[in-house]
């Protein structure tokens, strides 16, 4: 996907290059981090209370996500919000840009954070990509780990709780049954 997404701005630059337009210096490139990589359930718990993630179901949690990056101006330079990029490249070069990432994906068959097709440059997690059906089974282990580890930090460590969470209705169910064993556990 991101050998496709840079092939094509090289090939968009060329073209701008034969008619006097300047080459726009953007990049994709794919995270390294090892937490945009596979990820262990208590780390996941972590991220959702960082509001970093809303899920225990995490296709990171199958090592079957990736991040993908925009970069500008060299490859270092992560553009976090991408909706900065329309007023400092022009409105037509976003345009370009954000069907090129949407192409890269449904070329490559990778699903957005939501886990269905297309590219949300909008959304709260843009840059995320993930294999199809790569989510857990709801009865899966890591996802009660996660439930487990999330209310520790944020029932008995004192996290700020991530409110978007825990409208999730499983963990609704998890952490009635958390909170009681944990009042009868005090002295
Ligand atoms: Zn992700």
């Amino acid at each position: 996907m991101a050998d496709f997404i840079n092939k094509g701005i090289t090939a968009w630059n060329k073209r701008r290059e034969r008619d006097g337009k300047p080459a726009l210096k953007l990049w994709v490139i794919i995270s390294k981090n090892p937490i945009d990589r596979a990820r262990h359930a208590t780390d996941q718990a972590k991220l959702i209370v960082g509001h970093k993630s809303w899920t225990c179901n995490s296709s990171h949690m199958t090592n079957s996500a990736r991040h993908v990056y925009v970069t500008f101006n060299g490859k270092s330079n992560i553009v976090w919000n991408i909706d900065r990029l329309k007023s400092r490249i022009g409105s037509n070069e976003f345009a370009f840009l954000i069907s090129l990432y949407a192409m890269g994906m449904n070329r490559a068959g990778l699903y957005n954070f939501k886990g269905s097709r297309g590219f949300l440059p909008n959304s709260k997690d843009p840059y995320h990509v993930e294999l199809p059906q790569s989510r857990m089974e709801k009865a899966d282990p890591q996802i009660t780990r996660c439930f487990a580890e999330y209310a520790r930090l944020t029932r008995i460590d004192g996290k700020t709780r991530n409110t978007e969470f825990e409208k999730i209705r499983a963990f609704r169910k998890f952490i009635v049954d958390f909170e009681a064993r944990l009042k009868t556990s005090m002295p």
